[in-house]
């Protein structure tokens, strides 16, 4: 049976890194998916003599067609500052209504308990607080007429939490025909870009080495949370 699956990213281009190859094989099998990216992402660049709106549109349109290789149905941007995501309430009630109106059976995020500070790049301050604030919306605010009536749609409970960039994984995804998707899907954010080579070492190197851990090609994996 077909499921739909919505997928949040802190920034354009962490979901790609995080799941692409997953969500290109949800795709594949018959699943519906859908982006939401927190940030607009205007900070990722070296370029400081560009406008910060040009800087948004390019993140806006490289995140549009990295989603169409993967096959996403559609984006929803939230438009929060790149570098401020805090969880707030304002936050919550944005990802709330997103949850509500695509009524998902599984939503995708970084784990929020992962804290174990080891990179400095997947520990990113909007990482962990678009992940704190995907956690907080799910349960039990998008499930309970009790919080935000104000936006007037009918609550949703999602079945299922994955969780990616997880240090306690129990759920591996096999990537092993998707995974040349994932590497076109991230080469599609140009702008973050300074070597296609070095790009696809790294990303078959990783999805190898989680798929060595299963006795699969290519993997990427998960922590699974079961929430009905
Ligand atoms: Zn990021």
């Amino acid at each position: 049976m077909s499921q739909k699956f919505l997928v949040f990213s802190a920034h354009p281009d962490d979901a790609d890194f995080g799941c692409s190859g997953t969500v290109a094989q949800l795709v594949k099998e018959g699943n519906e998916v859908v982006y939401c990216i927190v940030s607009n992402g205007e900070k990722g660049t070296h370029k400081v003599k560009v406008s910060r709106q040009a800087i948004i549109s390019l993140r806006e349109k490289e995140q549009r067609a990295a989603a169409g290789i993967l096959g996403v149905k559609k984006v929803v941007f939230l438009n929060e500052k790149d570098g401020e995501v805090e969880n707030t309430k304002a936050l919550r009630k944005k990802i709330v209504k997103v949850i509500r109106q695509c009524r998902p059976d599984v939503v995708l995020s970084f784990d929020p308990v992962n804290l174990v500070f080891d990179n400095f790049r997947r520990y990113h301050r909007d990482h962990r607080q678009a992940a704190e604030a995907v956690f907080d919306a799910i349960f039990p605010a998008a499930g309970s007429d009790a919080f935000f009536k104000e936006l007037k749609i009918k609550p949703h409970t999602i079945k299922e939490a994955w969780f990616f960039a997880s240090h306690s994984p129990n759920l591996w995804i096999d990537i092993s025909k998707t995974i040349n998707k994932k590497i076109e899907a991230l080469l599609a954010h140009a702008s973050q870009i300074s070597s296609e080579k070095e790009l696809r070492k790294k990303i078959s190197g990783w999805a190898k080495e989680t798929g060595q851990e299963k006795h699969l090609k290519y993997a990427e994996k998960f922590r699974k949370l079961e929430l009905l």
